[in-house]
């Protein structure tokens, strides 16, 4: 694990995190006004890889492309730093035309937000006038705006999609001991090994309890267009044996649309504490944890559970609850308390710095950031030393047996078994075999 890609995983992080403001950022009324057509789509590979944009020698003239009747197509491929009226000006269109175009509001908001090294394709009629504008917004649909008697509209082209399942299986070995590891030699991507981290995060550390003989298989969906894969689909069903345990996951879409992964039997993989108050990808599992509590032998029993990781890398609340002790004392450093309801205690100590505006009394979610991992009190290296207590007494998160996740309504079990049959029954077939595509209706 020291030559860990952590930089990768940030990214994957971080991708993650944009996606999901960059979603939750979209007004729902953008394009709430627009049609959708089916249509195919050929797509070129450089087009998918839109986040290189072209040189500017080369997009500084609109390119005629080959003529239909008499009108002319002008593509031109948006720059590092370019405007729409930059654009329009380069295909020879007036200011007045980009207005009316952007008069037709939100179905045309994706028009603020263009990308360098995607490209607008311009349909111009004999006088050199606005007919059509297309953009591909991404591989699955392009944007279109129509010249009609009544003036411009906007719909949505929609490709075709195909959704192919696939699967893959690793070991933990000796070569690739870390899930980035094994996950990037199966052929995941590093959003996948995060997706299947965080499907098996209440059950396995994947910190601290990799161990050789561990191995996985994930069953998941690959979104194609035109045969080039565009996108990938969701993570169907996993399965992970950790020191001999076998876990399983099948993703459930419940009536309310409302998607999230069970057991088998339909039980809920969320529970009331994380395995890890730390990312696994932050913690360096080879460290020699006894180098961190030079006192705690001789002082005290060491009772913690301790997590090797950089300065200032995220502390999380392993579980919903309320600070009762946010202090800094000789031995603990920095450190924060959270009492989970009546019987459980979690304390996460050596800290460099709290969270902004934590406070004794505040209520925490599971997955919170509540500190940062630092070297204060008696620490020898910066760590996190976590400790997770029941009815007051240390006891080890992981053998502890703790309150069963909530189950699928009684009303939705028949519901569940039915469209989860076919995925556990393939999780199954294919566990532990090389990779291939599964073949359509298999
Ligand atoms: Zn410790």
């Amino acid at each position: 694990m020291e030559t860990y890609p952590k930089t990768h995983l940030k990214l994957a992080i971080l991708a993650t995190a944009a996606l999901l403001v960059g979603i939750s950022a979209l007004p729902e009324s953008d394009h709430a006004e627009i049609e959708r057509v089916p249509v195919s789509l050929s797509i070129e590979p450089e087009e998918i890889v839109a986040l290189t944009p072209a040189p500017a020698e080369a997009v500084a003239v609109a390119e005629p492309l080959p003529q239909t009747s008499d009108h002319q197509l002008r593509e031109i491929t948006i720059k590092r730093g370019d405007s729409l009226s930059a654009i329009f000006k380069r295909a020879g269109l007036s200011a007045v035309e980009l207005q009316r175009v952007m008069e037709l509001g939100n179905s045309v908001a994706v028009l603020k937000k263009i990308i360098p090294g995607k490209s607008l394709v311009f349909e111009l009629d004999s006088d050199n006038k606005l007919v059509s504008l297309t953009y591909e917004d991404n591989p699955l649909r392009h944007l279109v705006v129509n010249r009609q008697p009544d003036g411009y509209k906007a719909y949505w082209q929609e490709a075709e999609a195909e959704t192919i399942v696939s699967f893959t299986s690793a070991n933990i070995t000796e070569d690739q001991p870390s899930l980035y590891q094994a996950g990037k030699a199966a052929g995941l991507s590093d959003t996948m090994i995060m997706n299947l981290a965080q499907i098996f995060q209440w059950d396995i550390s994947f910190a601290l309890d990799l161990r050789q003989g561990d191995a996985f298989t994930v069953l998941y969906e690959d979104i194609y267009v035109d045969g080039e894969k565009v996108k990938e689909g969701k993570i169907l069903g996993a399965q992970f044996t950790n020191m001999g345990k076998s876990y399983q996951a099948v993703r459930y879409v419940d009536s309310t649309g409302r998607d999230s992964y069970y057991t088998p039997e339909g039980a809920s993989l969320r529970k009331a504490f994380l395995r890890d108050p730390v990312h696994f990808s932050h913690v360096s599992s080879r460290f020699n944890m006894k180098r961190m509590h030079p006192i705690h032998n001789r002082v005290m029993p060491h009772r913690g559970i301790d997590y090797a990781a950089n300065k200032g890398t995220p502390v999380f609340a392993s579980g919903d609850g309320k600070v009762t002790i946010v202090r800094q004392n000789e031995a603990s450093g920095r450190y924060v308390v959270i009492q989970h309801g009546e019987q459980y205690t979690t304390k996460y100590l050596h800290l460099s710095a709290f969270a902004r505006g934590l406070r004794t009394g505040k209520s925490v979610k599971q997955g919170q950031v509540i500190g940062y991992v630092g070297d204060t009190g008696w620490a020898t290296a910066p760590h996190l030393h976590y400790e997770f207590l029941v009815n007051g007494v240390h006891r080890n998160p992981r053998t502890v047996a703790l309150p069963k996740a909530q189950p699928i309504s009684a009303s939705e079990m028949a519901r569940f078994r039915a469209t989860t049959q076919t995925t556990l029954a393939r999780l199954k077939d294919v566990s532990g075999q090389t990779r291939y595509a599964l073949a359509e209706g298999e």
